[in-house]
């Protein structure tokens, strides 16, 4: 099973549009060692020429295009509009996540899997995603509920991926409004997924968001093979410190690397797996590759997830 990184970055990107924070300026000075960042993507391969997304991100369209595997192939007869996407797995309903949904729609007929609560306010709160259900086949949306195992066929027995998402204690979007919030189930908001490649058992886990972390989360890291973890923030008051925001790392959902619950240390013992952090914000010292906190990373047994980062498991 192949995992390609099509993003790596948090939302808004690396440079992001609207902010001229040290690191966001010397790159597009040139004078930063580091890679521009589009909005965190992953595909994972089913079979050849068979692919599903993890989210759909804004910067969608030129991510299929700058990956060769995704693009569409020519098929010989008149329906020569043929995609090797099959399907979109969600983890929120967050627009970082699931704005790509809106750049799939051209008749593409398409599975997209997401929790029924994250269906119901994609499909329900935000009326552009109509355009997804103009005609049949098009979006057929399907559930995956925490705890269940879901079975993705690729074209054989072989290249079958097993998914399961794993419930994290975050909430649902600002535009569903608190009334509506409230009536959802908690377990349905924010989810990791966790891909197994049916073939070889090898796991991939792809945690972007990571607002706690238990025991239970714990042991399920320590047994996967690749780890895709929330990088957004290297400390708690970053945003605080570089632009003058006002909510630290923790209050917005994202446990920060380093401090000591950061997940550097938390994670120290956790030595199987490849642990690479991703959905990386543009304020994050490990942008910079010359930077002493990329150099604490690498040295901790990580690496900073970059755009067109290639796994096989
Ligand atoms: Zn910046």
């Amino acid at each position: 099973m192949r995992v390609k990184v099509m993003g790596s970055a948090a939302g808004g990107g690396f440079p992001q549009w609207n902010c001229a924070c040290q690191n966001c300026s010397r790159l597009r000075a040139g004078t930063l060692r580091g890679k521009p960042r589009t909005q965190s993507q992953i595909a994972v391969e089913l079979a050849p020429d068979r692919w599903c997304l993890l989210n759909a991100s804004p910067d969608l369209r030129s991510q299929i295009e700058a990956t060769a595997e995704l693009q569409a192939r020519a098929t010989g007869d008149k329906s020569s509009r043929i995609s090797p996407i099959a399907g979109v797995i969600l983890t929120s309903g967050d627009l970082d996540n699931t704005l790509g949904l809106l750049l799939l729609r051209e008749f593409q007929p398409l599975q997209i899997y997401a929790t029924p609560s994250i269906q119901e306010i994609t499909t329900e709160e935000n009326t552009f995603f109509r355009m997804l259900r103009r005609v049949r086949p098009q979006a057929v949306w399907n559930d995956i509920l925490p705890g269940e195992v879901l079975r993705l066929e690729g074209t054989s027995n072989d290249s079958a991926v097993r998914v399961e998402a794993i419930a994290l204690p975050g909430g649902y979007p600002e535009y569903v409004d608190a009334e509506r919030t409230a009536e959802l189930p908690a377990d349905e908001a924010v989810v990791a997924l966790q891909v197994e490649a049916a073939s070889s058992g090898r796991k991939l886990i792809y945690c972007p968001t990571l607002p706690e972390i238990g025991d239970e989360l714990l042991s399920r890291f320590a047994a996967c093979d690749l780890l895709l973890l929330d990088g957004t923030f290297w400390s708690d008051d970053e945003l605080i410190r570089v632009i003058g925001g006002r909510r630290t790392a923790q209050r917005m959902g994202h446990i920060p690397i380093t401090g000591r619950e950061g997940t550097l240390e938390r994670l120290r013992a956790i030595t199987h797996p490849n642990k690479v952090y991703i959905h990386i914000n543009n304020t994050n010292p490990i942008l910079d590759e010359d930077s002493t906190e990329f150099a604490q990373l690498t040295a901790a047994g990580w690496s900073a997830a970059y755009d067109g980062m290639n796994f096989t498991l």
